[in-house]
């Protein structure tokens, strides 16, 4: 359904992407995931026509972009990172204005009634946009991308700067449309393509690094488990006895609490519970535990994973490890 062959784009000398090849087929819910920079956006915006490429091609149903640019435009309904909301008009009035500029042949009221309940943007669709909170914005974005149901979506990192159970609503809003549509969805959080996602293309300066169905990447991502604990106790002696633990891979102290507690990471392999052993040897130490908690793999662990096992199988690797523009946090 989509094919992208070889694009590159350079800004000046600087290479934004450098060589992205994919196939996405029809039905797929692929997730683009990858660091601030990392190209997500400038790929999605080749894809949809809305920026040119260097060099390379995207096909959309056998079809060469550029030659039939707007016939391919009809194809895909787009939420980018900005949603181009015109913040004056009322959501109704908003959602007839996309409807003309897609010269779209729907019936006007049954289209737009229908994509407002899917939404659920039924009861503001007479507010003005301005005053919608952030969460119903980013659900009129979605309905201007439904509008003409075209048969390929792609969201832009569509729950940055929602709160926590607005995401959770577009994350379900999302998977629910994967049902019907081939989607692409780019994000900077593992767990939110891990959840909305079959399958999960990893970007990292311009380059697809990893490209694998959710499962498989989850595999990678599980080869260790990541603990905080919180131990009351020295923490020369904490760690000198949790190390001696079957399973323990490595411990460090992060920080001391002011009650003679210390915070400490214990990385352990995934396929052994340390927990009771680990609870065991503390309390014959008399050396309290006041917490445990298992830490979920963040997109740097999955990132550093794949990077270590490339190095494994390729001695002659000499890319360097990215630095992370932003610290990820996982909702
Ligand atoms: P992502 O969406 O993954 O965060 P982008 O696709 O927005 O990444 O950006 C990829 C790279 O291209 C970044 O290094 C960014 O700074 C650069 N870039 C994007 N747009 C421009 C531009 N107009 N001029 C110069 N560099 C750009
Ligand atoms: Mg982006």
């Amino acid at each position: 359904m989509i094919r992208i062959e070889n694009l590159v784009k350079r800004y000046g000398s600087k290479y934004a992407l450098d060589g992205i090849s994919l196939n996405i087929d029809k039905g797929e819910v692929v997730g683009f995931l990858g660091p601030n920079g990392a190209g997500k956006s400038t790929t999605m915006n080749i894809i949809t026509g809305y920026l040119s490429a260097s060099s390379g091609n995207v096909y959309i149903n056998g079809v060469e972009l550029l030659s039939d640019p707007i016939g391919v435009k009809t194809m895909i309904g787009y939420l980018p990172e900005q949603p181009p909301l015109y913040v004056d008009m009322t959501v109704r009035e908003y959602l007839n204005f996309v409807f003309d500029l897609k010269r779209c042949e729907y019936s006007r009221k049954k289209h737009i009634d229908e994509i407002c309940s899917v939404v659920k943007i039924a009861d503001v669709q007479n507010r003005v946009i301005r005053n919608l909170s952030k969460g119903y914005k980013q659900r009129v974005g979605i309905a201007q991308a439904l509008i003409g149901n075209p048969p390929i979506i792609i969201f832009d990192e569509p729950t940055v700067g929602l709160d926590p159970k607005e995401i959770i609503e577009i994350r379900s809003l999302i998977r629910k449309l994967g049902e019907k549509h081939t989607v692409i969805l780019s994000s900077h959080i593992l767990s939110e393509v891990q959840v909305i996602c079959d399958r999960i293309v990893i970007i990292d300066s311009g380059r697809i690094i990893a490209d694998k169905p959710t499962e498989e990447l989850a595999r990678v991502a599980g080869r260790n488990k990541r603990f905080n604990a919180k131990i009351a106790g020295p923490a020369r002696e904490v760690i000198a006895a949790v190390k001696e633990i079957a399973g323990v891979k490595s411990i460090e102290a992060t920080g001391e609490n002011d009650n003679g507690a210390y915070s400490f990471v214990i990385e352990a392999d995934a396929n052994t519970d340390i927990r009771r052993a680990l609870f065991e040897t503390l309390a014959a130490l008399s050396f309290p535990m006041l917490g445990l908690e298992e830490v979920n793999a963040s997109l740097e662990d999955i990132f550093i994973s794949i990077v270590d096992s490339k190095f494994e199988s390729e001695s002659e690797a000499t890319g360097a490890r990215a630095a992370w523009d932003d610290a990820d946090s996982d909702i």
